[in-house]
């Protein structure tokens, strides 16, 4: 992948996308084509078609997708079903149909069964049963990478699967009931400091382990990957690390400056007891994280100051 190769980033108003556009700005590419959703749908088959037809891209980073916290994937499970296999579908095949040199999806962490050994392998995919909160988005993800070592395997499509943990940095959600976790609790902790409230509720028990990469260096994994990855098995993409709810809450806590009480609502579903990535394979191939969470937290919340909630 060169600088003034044609690179299609899907996505590209998300969080994940946009710091894909932003990397591949920074490194000097001036070719790099985007649509909005109003613009083409990517649900659309036909427009997809066209769209592909018509720009011809050479490299293909997948980066849409409907995505959302514990409650929206749980509320929305067949628009997450649906729309997510829609998505990989038209985009994957028409990148097979008009010879896309090189493509990337992007999946998660949610692929792995609930009670998966920790660190979770690569190897771990389908052995078991899915948490079933995000079971309708898990399928999609895993019926996308699917796609990609099948056209792979099939026709010799250079096609390959980045499996990214949880994800935080700028545009990121801030909706209460559909967002993830850190953007949630920086933005209730942010109102409670600022309004003088006694208490910040928090989801669950607080005992769920989560690791959180900042999207920016996802997006570097990803520019990587392009350039220097062509296996045919799919990579796990986060920092090694992970903390619990509790602790994170307190991290956010700290920084915010919000001095009164946390109350855990058990109505709340606590989700995969934990999903710690195994990066053994990426740091093989040579890459490793850059930003610690209380750097990246603190990074974010300078954004969120700014936001009128
Ligand atoms: P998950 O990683 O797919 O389970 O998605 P989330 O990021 O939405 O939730 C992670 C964990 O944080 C779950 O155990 C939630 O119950 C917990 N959690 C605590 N407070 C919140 C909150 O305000 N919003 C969300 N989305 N999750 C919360």
């Amino acid at each position: 992948m060169n600088k003034n190769d044609k690179v299609y980033v899907a996505g590209h108003r998300g969080m994940v996308g946009s710091a894909i556009v932003r990397a591949l700005e920074n490194e000097g590419f001036n070719n790099i084509v985007f649509r909005t959703s109003s613009e083409l749908d990517l649900r659309n088959q036909q427009a997809v078609n066209k769209f592909f037809e018509e720009e011809k891209p050479q490299y293909v980073f997948l980066a849409a997708a409907k995505v959302g916290g514990i409650q929206a994937n749980n509320i929305y499970r067949a628009d997450f079903l649906y729309e997510n296999l829609m998505i990989e579908a038209n985009i994957i095949h028409a990148a097979y149909v008009n010879r896309v040199e090189k493509l990337l999806f992007l999946g998660s962490s949610c692929i792995y069964p609930k009670m998966a050994p920790q660190p979770l392998k690569e190897e771990y995919l389908l052995t078991d049963e899915l948490e079933p909160t995000n079971e309708p988005y898990a399928i999609a993800k895993i019926a996308g990478i699917k796609l990609c070592e099948s056209y792979r395997k099939q026709y010799g499509c250079n096609f390959i699967s980045a499996m990214p943990t949880n994800l935080y940095g700028p545009n990121d959600n801030y909706d209460l009931n559909n967002s993830h976790v850190l953007p949630a609790l920086l933005r209730k902790f942010h109102t409670a400091k600022s309004k003088g409230e006694k208490e910040v509720t928090v989801w669950g028990s607080g005992k769920p382990m989560r690791e959180f990469l900042y999207v920016d260096d996802l997006a570097e994994a990803c520019l990587f990957l392009m350039r220097e990855y062509d296996g045919e098995e799919w990579v796990n993409v986060g920092t090694g690390k992970d903390v619990t709810i509790g602790e994170l809450a307190q991290t956010i806590k700290k920084i915010t400056g919000f001095e009164g009480e946390l109350v855990f609502d058990s109505s709340k579903p606590d989700g995969t007891p934990r999903k710690l990535m195994d990066v053994s394979r990426l740091e093989k191939a040579g890459w490793k994280y850059k930003v610690e969470l209380e750097d990246g937290i603190r990074r974010v919340y300078e954004e969120v100051k700014q936001m009128n909630f």
